[in-house]
């Protein structure tokens, strides 16, 4: 293993700013005993590939690795409904056939199976993000990593592509506690649908995702969608087409995302790695490599901004271990040798027993002057948010805003924090404006959203904390566009 700084990206990378980040790195030795099922192509195995693999290249001694504390059913509920909650909490393989209507009714049973544990397996990845936001928040780390979360297709009452719980929707709002603007960054093949919708309504949460786009699962995701009322310009969607390569990729990844810092100016960012976006992967149809993926998260990096690194997908099990080790290794700075020490899935990687792996001959579909088109368009967009008056860039809401503290409000480890922190002025007034926003986007942007899209299904009620709305356009499952089709277009069944 060399020790060296990781180059490139915006500002100040470690090394030559002689600032190493400190990382807390979530990891539940469990999570990868969790099973979907025979022929399910998420494998939380794939956590404990990635895990053996950085004991092995030995960076687990540069980080604080943590293992996470449990979500609690109250803390899903603060995105998710109660009911749904509950229902993921009682359902086991053995009582689902006496469940039809409720599997039905959550999205549950296909795409997203009943599995022995299922609901620890979601209290785990979404304690392990929910953790990371907290570390952030206290100031106890630069980088929190929880590969096992980036479930970013899950809404308020549904499962959605192998994805239960919102970890990522919980972790925002934690971050949110603290930080008066959270950007959300989506590199996963598939559209990070759960996390825009969630905030689709609010200026407080910009939504970026890099996405597949056309006849693929979960089928939104158009450039044309950018966000409503308040949130106008807020979501991002950068569509793209298959066989996509490093080049092009950062032909658009960079000069946006050096533009949405420049405009947005976040206090946290919350980036999700998905791997399926990675040459060769199972259900997947870009072509990255492991640098050109990571890639994105020294870029992000650069910035010096709290920053959580989140899983998501990424089906071929051997290249996903690869490539969250190897990102591991940028978020330390430290650059790993392509040769792998021996460990216990050593032979899962041969046969060239290497960390990186070529990408692929095919074809790049994207061409040129599409890409330089979308570019185009999304700057622009983004020069609208620029230069809207209505964008107050305040660090901190105004003192005038602090009213009477509502006991109710805050759970006990908010108390921690403020006891922790003394910023109990600021915690509160902007505890109080994040209601107040919301409390307005509910009664007019989520209102009028609504009355506008009157014929398309789902409108979700504005949850507990922040308003949530935007209709699901496309639905997963085997009759939809999910898995089990470019499963089959890929000739990979049973394999
Ligand atoms: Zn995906």
């Amino acid at each position: 293993m060399m020790m060296e700084s990781v180059s490139g990206g915006n500002s100040l990378p470690s090394g030559s700013d002689g600032v190493k980040r400190k990382i807390s790195y979530f990891y539940d030795p469990e999570v990868g005993n969790y099973y979907y099922g025979q022929g399910h192509p998420m494998k939380p195995h794939r956590i404990r590939m990635t895990h053996a693999l950085l004991a092995h290249y030995g960076l687990l001694q540069h980080m604080q690795v943590v293992k996470p504390t449990a979500a609690k059913d109250r803390d899903l509920c603060k995105f998710h409904a109660d009911d749904y909650v509950a229902f993921l909490r009682g359902i086991t393989p053995e009582t689902q056939q006496d469940q039809i209507r409720q599997l039905k009714r959550f999205n549950v049973g296909e795409d997203c199976p009943v599995f022995d544990g299922l609901y620890s397996f979601c209290q785990t990845y979404a304690g392990g993000s929910v953790g990371g936001a907290l570390k952030l928040n206290h100031g106890i780390c630069d980088i929190a990593i929880n590969w096992s979360g980036g479930l970013h297709h899950a809404k308020k009452c549904e499962a959605s592509g192998f994805c239960y719980v919102n970890d990522i929707v919980l972790a925002i709002l934690e971050l949110l506690k603290i930080h008066e603007r959270v950007l959300y960054v989506d590199i996963d093949i598939h559209h990070g649908d759960g996390v825009e919708e969630a905030f689709y309504t609010t200026d407080r949460v910009m939504t970026v995702s890099f996405h597949k786009f056309g006849d693929y699962f979960p089928g939104t995701g158009d450039v044309r969608d950018i966000g409503y009322g308040k949130g106008k310009y807020y979501s991002l969607n950068v569509p793209l087409d298959d066989g996509i390569d490093d080049e092009s990729y950062h032909s658009l990844f960079k000069p946006l995302m050096g533009k949405v810092m420049e405009v947005f100016r976040p206090g946290a960012v919350v980036l999700q790695c998905g791997a399926d976006s990675l040459s060769g992967d199972r259900l997947g149809c870009f072509n990255l490599s492991i640098k050109g993926h990571a890639e994105c998260v020294k870029y992000m990096r650069s910035f010096n901004v709290p920053l959580l690194l989140l899983g998501g997908g990424g089906y071929t099990i051997r290249n996903v271990a690869r490539c969250w080790c190897y990102e591991t290794g940028v978020a330390l700075g430290i650059e790993l040798d392509d040769k792998m020490p021996q460990h216990e899935y050593y032979e899962y990687f041969g046969p060239d027993y290497a960390l990186h792996v070529a990408p692929s001959n095919m074809e790049n579909k994207n061409s040129r002057p599409l890409l330089d088109d979308i570019r185009a368009k999304l700057l622009e967009n983004l020069s609208r948010l620029q230069h809207a008056p209505s964008v107050p860039f305040q660090e901190r809401p105004p003192n005038t805003e602090l009213q009477e503290r509502d006991e109710d409000e805050e759970d006990d480890r908010d108390e921690r924090w403020d006891r922790d922190f003394d910023m109990d002025v600021d915690s509160n007034s902007l505890a109080r404006r994040v209601k107040s926003e919301y409390a307005e986007a509910e009664h007019k942007d989520v209102e009028s959203y609504h009355n506008h899209l009157d014929s398309r299904r789902d409108i979700a009620t504005p949850f507990k904390e922040i308003a949530c709305s935007k209709v699901t356009g496309v639905r997963g499952g085997f009759n939809g566009c999910g898995w089990p089709i470019h499963q089959r277009r890929a000739g990979e069944l049973n394999r």
